[in-house]
């Protein structure tokens, strides 16, 4: 069912002392503050999941990336049953940042998106384009085609456990945020492309986040977008302040 989310992507930043510290920030705030129709997910390190578990309680966590292989001789990787089983209910799966700097294909996020799916995680499935792609205009069928490759292999069931994040890569970790009407456009066109391909109520039914420098002083007009359910939030999520101020981004009429 969609729903307003923000998730805070701590990617590859803060010691344990300072994982702990920051969520002992976060927890209280989201308490407090935060409107409790707003679903908040922490994705930390994996390494801090389990003891962010026993600390955090309610606050969903997520992690950042699961193997594409069940189990076995795999060095290194973490399969999503792994995950699972020290506190996570999400995986972000198919970041930009995997897919450009470690060399993950469509192929190796479709596999962990089925790995994920088969341990009963919930997945952020993320998409977007390069500037250069952007720039020539073609970004609506670059995304058609990531979502080709990943979303539209799956079996309908499956629908209701993905949340999609629309990132252009472009303003990840730029400064740059996309406009709102550039925001909005593209998610139209994704809830178009799901509707041409499962129907209005998977299309009606599925979250979108927006994610790219999404900051305190843009994330109300982001997630004014009538498409824009919430935010997938990198560099500001390591901050709790920061982080909550765009957790009560939204307007609620
Ligand atoms: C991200 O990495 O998913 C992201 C959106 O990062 P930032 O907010 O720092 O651009």
């Amino acid at each position: 069912m969609r729903q307003k989310i923000v998730a805070g992507n701590w990617k590859m930043n803060k010691t344990l002392d300072q994982a702990l510290q920051l969520a002992a920030e976060i927890k209280p705030m989201v308490m407090d503050e935060v409107d409790s129709r707003v679903n908040i997910i922490l994705a930390p390190p994996a390494i801090y999941l389990s003891r962010l578990k026993d600390m955090i309680g309610s606050l969903p966590l997520a992690a950042q990336n699961c193997s594409a292989f069940l189990s076995g001789a795999y060095t290194g990787d973490l399969s999503a049953e792994m995950l699972k089983s020290v506190g996570a209910q999400y995986v972000i799966i198919g970041h930009s940042e995997r897919r450009e700097i470690f060399r993950e294909t469509d192929q190796i996020v479709l596999d962990k998106i089925q790995q994920a799916l088969k341990s009963a995680l919930k997945v952020i499935l993320c998409c977007g384009e390069p500037l250069s792609i952007r720039e020539q205009g073609t970004h609506v069928d670059y995304v058609k085609k990531q979502l080709e490759q990943s979303l539209f292999k799956l079996e309908a069931s499956n629908w209701e456990h993905i949340i999609l994040a629309y990132e252009p890569i472009w303003a990840i970790g730029t400064g740059k945020t996309a406009t709102s009407q550039q925001a909005q456009e593209m998610h139209a066109s994704i809830r178009l492309m799901i509707s041409e391909n499962m129907g209005s109520s998977q299309s009606e039914g599925i979250s979108i986040l927006y994610g790219g420098s999404v900051k305190p002083d843009n994330a109300a007009e982001l997630f004014a977008c009538s498409d824009v359910d919430g935010g997938l939030i990198g560099g500001a999520s390591l901050n709790a302040r920061d982080f909550i101020a765009i957790a009560k981004s939204f307007q609620w009429s």
